[in-house]
């Protein structure tokens, strides 16, 4: 998945890993082109629409720019929740939903997906359509596929981007979105938008400009796609006791509500967790001491649509609050390591043989796996959230 905009927002992985990899473009920008037009018409694009997207078929160095370039900075979830699932767009939301009721009620009952999770991507993604984005698709898809460093991906994007021309969907002119090509008022990328959009208004195109309908059953239909079962949960949020087995709280480890409860844990108001079988995690996206939820098989298709757990676990959250949920707990977390600290702690991680993913200064799920274990091993309570206490203790070494 590539969300362009929020990887901006919230941390950037691609740019950086790739920026260490050095590699080659495959010669002049107008034979590389000529190349990619070839292999559209063998795989059935038609040279009509290949002449009609040609004038924004451009090389945008500024795009490659931004890819290249995308500076990091990293957010807490209480920090980037507290700005993404605002009281506007809880309102909003909840307006829009009664607004399009109708149409949601139709979508819950062919998808299985409840209103309030929809609502919640199409405000974080977009505003609800307000802000889709000012690039065009076409030339930051070429440009992409031009540069050597995913070029592969991108080049599938783009042929599908002409399918979609081609379907009728969109035209050339009215591909406008993020730099990283994503379209539409739930920023799909041009592949998954030729997968799963449908025409829900019945105008004969599928529109996720324009259409709040077919941007709503789209999105839910692609939420089918990436798994999601419904009449199921998402995210609850909890209250932990003091005394938890710290190590369980872990999105590998699935137990039944029923144990949750037998650990002391309760709904976030204190009232009892229902004792029944449903297997779920624990998430404690800022350590023991701060917000706690449980989160359930559906949580793993927020992990899909984006994998960085602050973006998910807020989409996540925001979809509860708009289904009525009141605010978190917010608990009393631990500072956040700053950026230069969480990539010196990468570094020693990885040089003690956890595997952290990139060294990037970015909390990942892979380095709280291996924070986890580093805590383990110094008898910490092993909540998978850095602290400067264990910042301290792996510099001492001991
Ligand atoms: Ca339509």
């Amino acid at each position: 998945m590539i969300r362009g905009a929020l990887l901006l927002a919230v941390l950037l992985t691609a740019g950086a890993a790739n920026a260490a990899a050095p590699c080659r473009t495959s010669g002049p920008f107008n034979q590389w082109l000529a190349d990619l037009e070839r292999e559209a018409m063998a795989q059935g694009i038609s040279q009509q629409t290949i002449a009609e997207a040609a004038p924004y078929l451009t090389y945008d160095q500024r795009i490659v720019n931004i890819d290249r370039g995308q500076r990091v900075f990293t957010q807490t979830f209480l920090e980037f929740s507290d700005r993404m699932a605002a009281a506007y767009r809880i309102q909003r939301g909840q307006a829009l939903i009664k607004k399009y009721q109708p149409v949601f009620n139709r979508i819950e009952q062919q998808y299985g997906v409840p209103a309030p999770v929809i609502a919640s991507f199409w405000g974080l993604e977009s505003d609800f359509g307000a802000n889709m984005g000012n690039y065009r698709s076409l030339s930051s898809l070429t440009s992409l596929a031009y540069d050597c460093r995913r070029a592969d991906r991108f080049r599938a994007q783009l042929l599908d981007a002409l399918r979609l021309i081609q379907r009728g969907d969109l035209t050339p002119a009215e591909m406008v979105g993020s730099w990283a090509g994503e379209l539409g008022q739930t920023q799909m990328m041009p592949s998954e938008y030729y997968k799963y959009a449908v025409d829900e208004d019945g105008d004969g195109k599928r529109d996720l400009l324009h259409s709040a309908p077919d941007v709503l059953a789209s999105t839910a239909n692609y939420l089918v796609g990436l798994g999601w079962k419904g009449g199921e949960p998402w995210l609850t949020e909890v209250h932990v006791p003091a005394n938890l087995p710290w190590q369980q709280a872990d999105l590998d480890i699935q137990l039944p509500r029923a144990k949750w409860a037998s650990y002391g844990v309760t709904l976030a108001d204190g009232r009892p967790l229902p004792a029944d079988n449903l297997p779920a995690s624990l998430l404690l996206p800022m350590g023991r001491m701060g917000p706690a939820f449980l989160v359930y098989q559906n949580f793993q298709v927020y992990l899909q649509w984006n994998n960085s757990l602050v973006y998910s676990t807020t989409a996540a959250y925001l979809a509860t609050r708009i289904a009525g949920a009141p605010p978190l707990h917010r608990g009393n977390p631990p500072p956040a390591l700053p950026f230069a600290d969480v990539k010196a702690l990468q570094t020693m991680l990885a040089r003690a043989g956890y595997d952290v993913g990139a060294i990037d200064g970015f909390l990942g799920l892979k380095t709280r796996q291996a924070v986890k274990a580093m805590q383990q091993k110094y008898g910490l309570p092993a909540d998978s959230y850095p602290t400067a206490e264990l910042l301290a203790r792996m510099r001492g070494g001991h």
